[in-house]
């Protein structure tokens, strides 16, 4: 099945970290396109650095939420530390879609439940397929046509 990933970073040299997050999801799984990196401004949370953003879609047979638990084990090793909400991360891993999976668990809402609303999620998902869409939201394109300016 086809798993969309966003990947996020501000700490140290946010490229090479998601370079490196890059190498561990190949190991796990098969990646079949990335996007360009997009040098995004923070939303929320305290005053932070710059990120750097990036989607890949990559393909899986593992479980939905063993696939959670790749990417957090990825971020975990790259050590992580969640201290802030919404604060500076080394590296930050979300699945924003999974085939067709609906799932309301808070441990692994799909799609996503901020995706549609995330430029630095949309945009480059986009880049790599302009097919792309949201079952919950519709077509990317169009959420991406319409999200607020500055977002
Ligand atoms: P964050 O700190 O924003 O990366 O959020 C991590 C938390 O969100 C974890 O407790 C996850 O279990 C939960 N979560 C729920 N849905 C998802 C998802 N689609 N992708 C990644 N984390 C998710």
């Amino acid at each position: 099945m086809k798993a969309v990933v966003a990947l996020g970073a501000n700490l140290e040299i946010p490229e090479e970290a998601i370079e490196l997050a890059l190498g561990l999801l190949r190991e796990a799984t098969d990646v079949l396109g990335v996007s360009s990196f997009y040098k995004t401004k923070p939303v929320g949370g305290p005053p932070q650095p710059d990120y750097v953003n990036a989607v890949c879609i990559l393909e899986s047979d593992l479980p939905a939420m063993d696939l959670l638990h790749v990417l957090q084990g990825i971020e975990k090793s790259m050590g992580r530390v969640r201290t802030e909400h919404w604060g500076p991360r080394v590296i930050d891993l979300d699945l924003i879609t999974y085939g067709e999976i609906l799932s309301k668990d808070n441990e692994l809402t799909l799609p996503h439940p901020r995706a549609h609303e995330r430029a630095f999620v949309l945009q480059p998902w986009l880049e790599i397929d302009p097919n792309a869409h949201l079952i919950t939201h519709g077509a990317v394109s169009e959420l991406l046509a319409h999200l607020p300016a500055g977002q």
